[in-house]
């Protein structure tokens, strides 16, 4: 699932993702929740060597895409999700 696309870049998603944020799935920006996701300036990109945003570590290989289930135990679930198209 997905939330918008990223303003950064030409394909990418912004995704639910855990630890749990926002993040494009093609650049890697973060947001911490899907209020800040809606504006671009609110942004953080995690980079080495500690890979920080939102005061948690999203560094390569230490992250995984956020489920429906993940979402929902947020509080996230109103937000305007799209799903995968299948
Ligand atoms: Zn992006």
């Amino acid at each position: 699932m997905w939330l918008r696309e990223c303003p950064f870049d030409d394909q990418g998603l912004v995704r639910p993702v855990l630890p749990l944020a926002l993040m494009c799935d093609t650049c890697g920006s973060v947001w911490c929740t899907p209020a800040d996701a809606a504006h671009e300036d609110r942004v953080t990109v995690p980079e080495a060597p500690d890979w920080t945003a939102c005061g948690r570590s999203f560094a390569p290989g230490s992250t995984s895409w956020a489920t429906r289930e993940d979402v929902d135990k947020a509080g996230w679930g109103e937000h305007p999700w799209h799903e995968e198209a299948s």
